[in-house]
């Protein structure tokens, strides 16, 4: 079996994004393999506690990948500050005879974006609505290297190591089973019930769980990396809560016009055409009837928005949601069919290199300050629930197929839903029991079948 179909076989998605399968994007041949190990929002450990943990996995598996990739260059970005990680990754490369280069990147935000990573790292620029491949390039997570590592030894994907910060004593680490209970975490964590909320994933795109009942039914999947836990009343949650049609009428009757938040978007700046301003200056006229050559002169720029946040958490000084119009007419022009020209070659606008957002002034922007740790998490805490509910979307494409009943019993290891037709994934259990639940969204699996 060649490794792709082993990365297939074991389910392996990218573990840092929208969870695309791996095996699709490792079929090809690239010049430039790149790892992101960049941990791209503040408050995240996981990607340095891999780095730090499992450089001589990483660095074998990087190796024997970029030779099936026939790529030229294979390359780890991190950020230069991450020392203890460097040098950890540097002694597996020196020892192993590999050659990988280490590419040291500032520490701002988004470092970790694919897009932008590929620009640091080779000064090439992805066109619009591009992938990495379109400028030769391949990137893939260092979580999902060790995901392959692990697929390399016929070892699917049944657990995730992800960290739990902010509003916690210090940042705590855990692995758990697929599946697993935000909720269970939380209280491992020590958290009384109804006292924070909670962020998944970072503090800029993370997604917030709004309420108890969000929280209770969120469960940890293949691609969640971290729980922001904060205070209910803090700016963010606040912030979260206000609805589209709240943000479009501030827009409307708040914004000046001071261009800051197109001026700072990494993708303008890169070259693309992202000009929230132009959306937030064309709002009034969202509603009436404009022709479709209108809308899209008046909105088409926000297709090549990223939703990386840095507009509205902290480019505009008015507090407005650049980024969340952004999304609503996205979902407008898709909506109406129009399409809009793509640019196949942008070039790098003048001032990128100066105008990076340091990720220390974004962290205070967002009253953050106080939940950067400087004690780093070495250990991960092991957890096995008592059931767990493994969702059956859990990548880009379609969901997987159930293929097992109710009052199956199943192991670690198991597969419990098959890769549909096209682009899907399988997925595994984590955990040993009995099924006890097969519905459209997911299987739950519990220990005492009860
Ligand atoms: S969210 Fe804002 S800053 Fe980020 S790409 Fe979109 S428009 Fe640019
Ligand atoms: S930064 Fe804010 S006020 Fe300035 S143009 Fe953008 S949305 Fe308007």
């Amino acid at each position: 079996m060649d490794v792709t179909e082993k990365i297939k076989k074991a389910g392996v998605v990218g573990a840092g994004g929208a969870g695309f399968p791996t095996h699709v994007k490792l079929n090809a041949k690239a010049e430039y393999f790149i790892i992101n190990a960049a941990e791209c929002e503040p408050l995240i450990e996981i990607d340095k506690y891999l780095c730090r943990t499992y450089a001589d996995r990483i660095v074998k598996t990087v190796d024997s990948l970029a030779k099936f990739l026939q790529a030229e260059q294979a390359v780890i970005a991190l950020k230069g500050k991450y020392k203890s990680e460097i040098a950890a990754l540097s002694n597996a490369i020196r020892s192993q005879h590999a050659d990988i280069r280490i590419h040291q990147m500032d520490t701002f935000y988004p470092a970790g974006d694919e897009q932008i990573m590929v620009h640091e790292v080779t000064g090439r620029v992805v066109p619009e609505r591009g992938l990495p491949l379109d400028v030769g390039c391949v990137v893939d997570n260092v979580g999902t290297i060790l995901a392959i590592a692990d697929a390399i030894e016929d070892k699917p994907v049944t657990d995730k190591i992800l960290s739990v910060t902010g509003d916690v004593e210090h940042p705590l680490l855990f692995q758990v089973p697929i599946g697993t209970s935000v909720r269970f975490l939380l209280d491992q964590a020590g958290l009384s019930r109804g006292t924070y909320g909670v962020i998944n994933g970072g503090p800029m795109m993370g997604k917030v769980l709004h309420g108890e009942n969000e929280i209770d039914e969120a469960v940890v999947t293949k691609t969640t990396g971290n729980l922001l836990v904060l205070p209910k009343d803090h700016y963010l949650m606040k912030r979260s809560a206000l609805s589209v049609n709240r943000m479009a009428h501030q827009g409307r009757s708040a914004c000046i016009q001071c261009r800051m938040c197109t001026d700072l978007c990494p993708r303008y700046l890169i070259g693309h055409d992202v000009q929230p301003h132009l959306v937030m200056r064309n709002l009034y006229r969202e509603n009436t009837d404009l022709d479709r050559e209108e809308y899209k002169k008046a909105f088409g720029s926000a297709l090549n928005c990223c939703s990386c946040g840095i507009c509205e958490m902290f480019s505009c000084p008015m507090g407005l949601s650049p980024r969340k119009m952004n999304d609503y007419v996205k979902g407008r022009l898709r909506t109406q069919g129009i399409q809009v020209e793509k640019n196949h070659s942008p070039s790098v606008r003048d001032g990128w290199e100066h105008k990076k957002i340091p990720t220390s002034r974004l962290t205070a922007r967002l009253g953050l300050s106080k939940y950067v740790s400087h004690e780093v998490p070495d250990d991960v805490v092991q957890l096995q629930p008592d059931c767990c509910f493994i969702p059956l979307s859990q990548h880009i494409g379609k969901p997987a197929v159930p293929v097992v009943e109710n009052g199956n019993r199943v192991e670690k290891g198991t597969l419990v839903a098959g890769a549909a037709e096209g682009l899907s994934a399988n997925i595994y259990s984590g955990m040993t029991g009995i099924v006890t639940e097969v519905t459209k969204r997911g299987i739950r699996i519990s220990r005492k079948g009860d």
